[in-house]
Formats: C-alpha cells, sequence, structure tokens
C-alpha cells in the first residue's frame, strides 16, 4: 500500500438516480458560447465558435448544496445547463460513435464570476479565476442513458427564489451532444468519469446571498442550491 505524505484528496461523485452506485468524477470540461441567444446577450460576435474550458473536480457541490457567495466578485452568476457525463472515452471520438460513451445526464450550474470574466476578456487574461473556483460547479444526480435514452431536446429552465430566469430548449445547442463529444476528444483524451458542461441558453443574471436556485431539464433528476452567507 501507498504511504502519502499528506491526506489524498477524497474522491469527488455525483449520485445517480435510481441506484446506489456512484459515479465517479475524473474532469469537468464545460463549453462556452453554445447558444445563440447566450452569444448575443453577452454582446458577443454571434459567429463566435463555442469555446472550451475547465473546472476543477472539486468545484463540485451535489443537490441540496450550499455554495458561499464567493470573494473577488461583486456579480456573481448562474449559468443552468444540461450536464453530460461519460462511462468511456478516447481520442478523435467520431460524432456517429459519441453517444456509446455517455453514461447519462444532469442538470447543472456553471457558476461565474462576471464582472472577473468582462476584465479577463478586455486584457486577454485566463478564465480560471472567472470560471474554476471553489464551490462553482453544482451538478445534480445522473440520469442513465438507459433511462433517458440519447437527449437531443428538451426543456431547460432556472428559477431563482420560485421566479423563471431561463427558459429554453437543448435542441438550441450550437454544437450538439456528439459534436461536443467529438470536438473535445480531438484535444484531450475523454475518460470514464469526466462530465460535461453543455453551455448555457440566455437569461443569465445575478444571484445574492440567501437566494435558492432550481434548475430543471425535462426527465432528469432536478437539482436546488442555495447562495449563503458564510465564507468562502
Ligand atoms: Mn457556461
Amino acid at each position: 500500500m501507498t504511504a502519502y505524505a499528506v491526506e489524498p484528496p477524497e474522491l469527488e461523485y455525483l449520485d445517480v438516480t435510481g441506484s446506489d452506485e456512484k459515479f465517479p468524477v475524473r474532469r469537468i470540461y464545460c463549453i462556452g458560447k453554445n447558444y445563440l441567444a447566450h452569444i448575443v446577450e453577452m454582446n458577443a460576435d454571434e459567429r463566435d465558435p463555442p469555446v472550451i474550458f475547465m473546472k476543477p473536480r472539486d468545484a463540485l457541490v451535489r443537490n441540496g448544496g450550499e455554495i458561499p457567495y464567493p470573494v473577488f466578485t461583486k456579480d456573481f452568476h448562474y449559468e443552468c445547463e444540461l450536464v453530460v457525463a461519460l462511462k468511456s472515452g478516447g481520442y478523435n471520438i467520431p460524432e456517429r460513435e459519441a453517444s456509446r460513451h455517455v453514461f447519462g445526464y444532469a442538470v447543472g450550474l456553471d457558476m461565474t464570476r462576471r464582472d472577473h470574466q468582462a476584465r479577463a476578456l478586455e486584457y486577454g487574461l485566463p478564465w480560471e479565476v472567472t470560471k474554476a473556483f471553489d464551490h462553482s460547479a453544482p451538478v445534480g444526480p445522473l440520469t442513465k442513458i438507459e433511462d433517458i435514452g440519447i437527449m437531443n431536446s428538451g426543456h431547460v429552465k432556472l428559477m431563482v427564489n420560485g421566479e423563471t430566469r431561463q427558459d429554453a430548449d437543448i435542441s438550441l445547442l450550437i454544437w450538439k451532444i456528439d459534436e461536443i463529444i467529438a470536438k473535445l476528444s480531438q484535444q484531450y483524451e475523454l475518460k470514464p468519469g469526466d462530465i460535461i458542461m453543455s453551455g448555457t441558453p440566455a437569461g443569465v443574471g445575478a444571484v445574492e446571498k440567501g437566494d435558492v436556485l432550481d434548475c430543471q431539464v425535462d426527465g432528469l433528476s432536478p437539482m436546488q442550491v442555495r447562495i449563503s452567507g458564510r465564507a468562502a
């Protein structure tokens, strides 16, 4: 048995609906600029291709969790997204074979320091502080593909304190799920345990301490998280 100099980090995982098994998370990939209406609301060029970034896996928050209002922002935004989880992977996966690597789907939030993102865009800075901070990746329970089928459409909705703020359909994704898996696998070797946030529709906005966020995609287990006032 390996002796470690310090306590090894805990394995991060997601719950699986209808199963006692947990889904271990290896990497969290994210796709940005993947709905036209969101590109327009961000005043970006609608011909811009989607972008790829990552969050650390220990940024995960599970259903029912609390998200501390983070330091280094005064404009903390939600982005409700369909999340896809992989049971296998590889390099250069063809689009037509992508769905055979899917374990299942969940709802997630790509929490964003929007004010920092504006500075990063202006000065050409990296996005880690914008997107990849602690507690920035709430993800709900996974629904297995065997239980819901291949998802190419479905209503996606986010409510803040019961009021609808995002309301769209995942059929409006610019890069569809198969295309996302194919394109990611051209740049990274995808592996079991990888999850991918597919991008947010329009309607992003700021949250305050005490807000309750409800995320839904048709057919998937919903997720609720709360913005807390405790120190990040
Ligand atoms: Mn996003």
